[in-house]
């Protein structure tokens, strides 16, 4: 693959030279810009996720594919890495500890944890009651949930992938510009049978998505040799 593709290239490029790990595709598909999108991904395979325009944050989501009581846990997670941050080599855990997915790839190097996701309610309070009517993550993920059996009850917290959310020392938090750019990629290997919730991030009034949200693409990829599901 050429290292100098023009952002629109990467997504027309054969999904097995843009797939993180290679194998066979099991789905590849164009999540638009400001949209929800959800799949399982079954054990063993990988989920790449390109960030075909740059600084385009991911809202995500993890339940297990079978009982979606069993859920990502932020609090977990963290404690059990001892850091804040993903990147390659983290390991997201449900409530008890146990593995969901594991970053087995990240062409960025920073994922934020704690930052949350957007809604009508947190928009009117950080930036005026003019934004009610913006698109926003929890609507996202409320609306493709649904198609899961999911409601608002079962929303815990997210993770955002490719978004910058540094702490300050006195432990404030920000939303900057984005480390990613166009074409940057992050593999997630499912350890379970995982059903994967995203909202392409509609954000227009922070730095997350550089003021223009923008597509994304998921690739799912079994690898060679790990047998039929
Ligand atoms: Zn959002």
């Amino acid at each position: 693959m050429s290292t100098d593709l023009a952002a629109t290239d990467f997504a027309t490029v054969a999904a097995e030279s843009l797939a993180l790990v290679p194998g066979d595709v099991i789905l590849d598909e164009i999540v638009a810009a400001r949209a929800p999108w959800s799949a399982i991904v079954a054990a063993g395979d990988v989920l790449t996720i390109v960030d075909l325009c740059g600084n385009q944050a991911v809202d995500t989501l993890f339940y297990g594919g079978a009982d979606h009581t069993v859920r990502y846990s932020a609090a977990v997670t963290i404690a059990m890495q001892g850091n804040i941050f993903l990147s390659a080599g983290s390991v997201l855990r449900d409530a008890d500890g146990a593995a969901m997915m594991t970053i087995v790839g990240d062409e960025v190097g920073n994922h934020d944890t704690i930052g949350g996701a957007c809604s009508q309610e947190s928009n009117t309070l950080r930036y005026g009651h003019q934004t009610k009517h913006q698109h926003a993550c929890v609507e996202n993920f409320i609306g493709e949930g649904a198609r899961w059996g999911l409601t608002k009850r079962d929303m815990v917290s997210n993770v955002n992938f490719y978004m910058n959310v540094p702490v300050d020392p006195d432990g404030a938090l920000g939303i900057v510009d984005g480390l990613s750019a166009p074409g940057k990629r992050l593999a997630l290997r499912a350890d379970i049978d995982t059903l994967v919730l995203v909202s392409n991030c509609p954000q227009i009034n922070n730095p997350c998505n550089g003021f223009d949200p923008t597509p994304v693409r998921m690739i799912v990829t079994r690898p060679v040799g790990a047998g039929s599901k």
